[in-house]
């Protein structure tokens, strides 16, 4: 590797969520100070902001949107429910196209009153039912497998298998794959399930973190790259073989961070990104 590619930042986005308590407008001000041009924005950044406004923020600071997270949380026994879910769904996707967001990543939903079998048929129903109106304002959807520690109420899809599965099943370009290094990296079918992604040619986005041993919380105490057990490196070599070209998005929902001076978080996030990634 060259000296200058190490000092690379261009494909770094960094989640909206990992900076929690820095506003939309201190996170893009920070960023971009940094020569961090790509944001992952999370919707709560967005509550009580005008959408004209944060597309005029954005530019101002030459900010490009990885895409908006998050929408899913499809399956319920509830019918109500259901379409709740649907007019939610659609609202991110509007946020979406307002934003320049090219796509809105699902957290597909699980409902423990019910089996995993038919969490899956609810999720594919309600991609299906989103995708005119995702293609009319021109967002994609991208399905984000999660570990299966959250098989009971967060999501039915669990491994990057499934979520290609559903993408061969739905069978439209505008719905396609995140790929969490945090929710895969035990998967022994990993590698060859990123080259079919790729082949298929649905993978969307690429998350990454680390996986702390001891961790202290499930949810949030994920570690920078560098600082756990997940090959990041090699999973991003994998990732760039299946052709993915987009953003590296840094998305870190740590406690421990959040409680530390964020200018020096941002600090250790480049210096993990470009020494651990
Ligand atoms: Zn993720």
């Amino acid at each position: 590797m060259q000296v200058s590619e190490i000092k690379d930042l261009s494909k770094l986005s960094v989640h909206t969520i990992t900076t929690k308590p820095w506003s939309l407008n201190e996170a893009v001000n920070k960023f971009s100070k940094k020569g961090i041009s790509g944001i992952t924005i999370w919707r709560d950044a967005l509550e009580g902001m005008v959408m004209h406004d944060v597309q005029s923020l954005l530019d101002d600071n030459g900010m490009s949107v990885a895409a908006l997270c998050r929408g899913g949380f499809f399956p319920s026994v509830s019918n109500t429910k259901k379409i709740e879910a649907i007019v939610d769904n659609k609202k991110a996707i509007e946020e979406a196209a307002q934003i320049g967001a090219p796509m809105v990543v699902l957290v597909c939903g699980a409902e423990p009153g019910q089996p995993l079998e038919e969490s899956r048929k609810q999720i594919q129903n309600g991609i299906e039912a989103l995708l005119p109106f995702a293609k009319e304002l021109n967002v994609k959807l991208a399905i984000e497998p999660l570990h299966p520690m959250y098989a009971d109420n967060r999501s039915a899809i669990n491994t990057l298998k499934q979520a290609n599965d559903m993408c061969v099943a739905i069978e439209d370009p505008f719905v396609g794959v995140a790929v969490d290094v945090y929710h895969l990296w035990w998967d022994d079918t990993l590698q060859k399930e990123i080259e079919r992604c790729g082949e298929l040619n649905r993978l969307f986005a690429f998350h990454i973190c680390d996986w702390k041993t001891p961790t202290s919380d499930l949810l949030l105490d994920r570690g920078l790259m560098g600082e756990g057990c997940i090959p990041v490196k090699k999973i991003r070599g994998w990732v760039e073989a299946a052709g993915f070209t987009g953003f590296n998005e840094v998305e870190i929902f740590s406690n421990k961070y959040w409680e530390m001076d964020q200018d020096q978080f941002l600090e250790k996030i480049i210096e993990a990104y470009l020494n651990n990634s």
